[in-house]
């Protein structure tokens, strides 16, 4: 349902140029069972509808000239190659990014990525894929609700490479029910043989109103016990490292010079423009949700001067809790003063963060690296933990 005391005019004027522009694609092949994002099977719906709301909400806010774009989902391979064109090269009409960003991301699935989209996409100008292989083994496929095999995969990824794509990311879950640690280590030496730029490697979770929160409700589902998904972590940076593949973020990795710069900036706690059903903005010091939903977030473009659901404008000490949040799962950290000026934070105010540093920097947790507190090895399996502490004192 819509906030109806938001509904005016909130977001009045397009975003300050050279912000980062997200676009939200929410159509999939399926839905996947462990998936919390806001995507729906294709069939049935009116993508083009949708296609054409989400080009008019990007005519009203989108920044002129983003420094990166993100085409995400959902799944944007899934596009018909005339969907693809008339998406990119109206935002290219709109915003100019082309010239601007340096990073254009698209994220794809193996079925709907075959050599023609690739070279497409290369054409239109993207110039980073980011693949959702997510296992390779075809149980634990079937047991996520892919609708591909590990061959497309290889494929695809195969495809991306023929098509001149120098930039590639592949997504990973481990630590899935009944996994073994020989058989995601024998995964892990076929990744690092792809000698992919970027990995994006995460430790399964059983995100709410998902199949798999049922599932695990109901038994069907065991998670692995803590110290077994500790031994996969541990066990994932030491094979990636060991393959020049760096974490530069707690689950995602690189080779130098290759992280991903959109992602990057959600990091820093920067602005940020999205678009589309359930995208999320951060412009100035205010948060912006757009509504759920393909007919409503049409008929919302339609009748309304924006698409949101919610906008809150939180206080200089919780950008500033955030602020240490977001920034600590990066390897280098941050310093206080990064911090602040990330945050906005007022001159002269009181800042309780060093003292929060401070006991976690004698419990072991935080470290001190050139100027900056970054997390010890102690402390990285417990970020949240650490995270917490900011966000508390933060009130
Ligand atoms: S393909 Fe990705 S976005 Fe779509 S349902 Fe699966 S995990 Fe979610």
């Amino acid at each position: 349902m819509a906030n109806p005391s938001i509904q005016n005019d909130l977001r009045k004027t397009r975003a300050s140029p050279g912000t980062p522009l997200y676009v939200h694609l929410p159509f999939c092949a399926a839905k996947c069972h462990y998936c919390d994002f806001f995507s729906v099977a294709a069939e049935g719906h009116d993508r083009g509808a949708l296609l054409e709301a989400l080009l008019e909400e990007a005519r009203r806010f989108a920044p002129r000239e983003p420094r990166t774009v993100f085409l995400g989902g959902g799944t944007p391979s899934l596009l018909e190659a005339p969907e693809l064109v008339r998406v990119l090269e109206e935002l290219e009409r709109i915003c100019g990014w082309r010239a601007a960003a340096g990073e254009v991301t698209v994220e794809c699935n193996p079925e709907s990525l075959d050599l023609a989209k690739a070279r497409l996409l290369r054409d239109l100008g993207v110039n980073r894929l980011s693949i959702g292989f997510q296992s390779l083994d075809p149980a634990t496929l079937q047991l996520f609700g892919r609708v591909h095999d590990v061959e497309m995969s290889f494929a695809a990824f195969e495809a991306a490479r023929t098509a001149g794509f120098e930039n590639l990311n592949l997504d990973l879950i481990y630590a899935v029910p009944g996994q073994e640690l020989e058989q995601w280590e024998r995964d892990l030496t076929r990744i690092v043989a792809l000698k992919p730029e970027h990995l994006s490697a995460y430790n399964l979770t059983f995100e709410e109103e998902t199949l798999f929160a049922k599932w695990l409700e109901e038994g069907r589902l065991k998670p692995l016990p803590e110290e077994r998904e500790l031994a996969f972590f541990w066990r994932t940076r030491e094979r990636l490292a060991e393959a020049g593949l760096r974490a530069y973020e707690i689950s995602n990795f690189s080779r130098t010079g290759r992280e991903c710069a959109h992602n990057l900036n959600y990091w820093h706690n920067g602005e940020y423009l999205g678009i589309g059903p359930s995208a999320v903005s951060k412009v100035g010091d205010q948060r912006l949700a757009n509504v759920k939903g393909i007919q409503g977030y049409a008929r919302r473009i339609a009748e309304h001067p924006d698409a949101l659901v919610s906008s809150e404008e939180p206080g200089a000490l919780t950008r500033l809790g955030e602020t240490w949040w977001l920034g600590l799962r990066l390897a280098r950290g941050l310093s206080q003063a990064q911090a602040r000026e990330r945050a906005r934070f007022p001159e002269g105010e009181h800042d309780p963060m060093p003292d929060v540093a401070k006991t976690l920097l004698g419990q072991g947790l935080l470290e001190e690296f050139e100027g900056r507190l970054r997390l010890s090895l102690a402390g990285l399996p417990l970020a949240d933990y650490v995270a917490r502490q900011f966000l508390a004192a933060a009130g």
